[in-house]
């Protein structure tokens, strides 16, 4: 199983980090040096530039989120990383509360799941 995060779409909302039950994320400063730690490709990294279509869906809610912020801190902002995609048992609880819809799945037959907001 393979498990990144598209960086440029990700609001720091930590939902993947609150309800994985394996602990495949963390969540990092944006300017952590391990910010682009997991397997995204080259596209999908952290460069510094948010997706715009995602910054302007995300930016001006206001729902106790740090959106969008450079730090983790006081249970959301900064960026998630995968620390631990293998360990990954596709329970899809991240695919379906995830903001910025920017996991992505690999499973060991090549089959990709992405999420989708519910
Ligand atoms: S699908 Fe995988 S990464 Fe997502 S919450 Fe479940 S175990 Fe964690
Ligand atoms: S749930 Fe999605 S948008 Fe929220 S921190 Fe995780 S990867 Fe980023």
């Amino acid at each position: 199983m393979d498990v990144y995060v598209e960086k440029q779409k990700c609001t720091g909302c930590a939902h993947c980090f609150d309800v994985c039950p394996v602990a495949v994320f963390a969540m990092k400063n944006r300017s952590d040096s391990e910010v682009n730690a997991d397997t995204a490709p080259e596209g999908d990294k952290w460069t510094g530039k948010h997706d715009t279509v995602v910054y302007d869906k995300w930016s001006k809610v206001q729902d106790g989120h740090k959106h969008f912020a450079e730090n983790f801190e006081g249970g959301s902002g900064g960026i998630s990383v995968v620390i631990a995609g293998s360990s990954c048992i596709l329970c899809q609880a991240c695919l379906v509360e995830c903001e910025g819809e920017c996991i992505v799945i690999k499973d060991d037959s090549e089959n990709i799941y992405k999420s989708i907001y519910k």
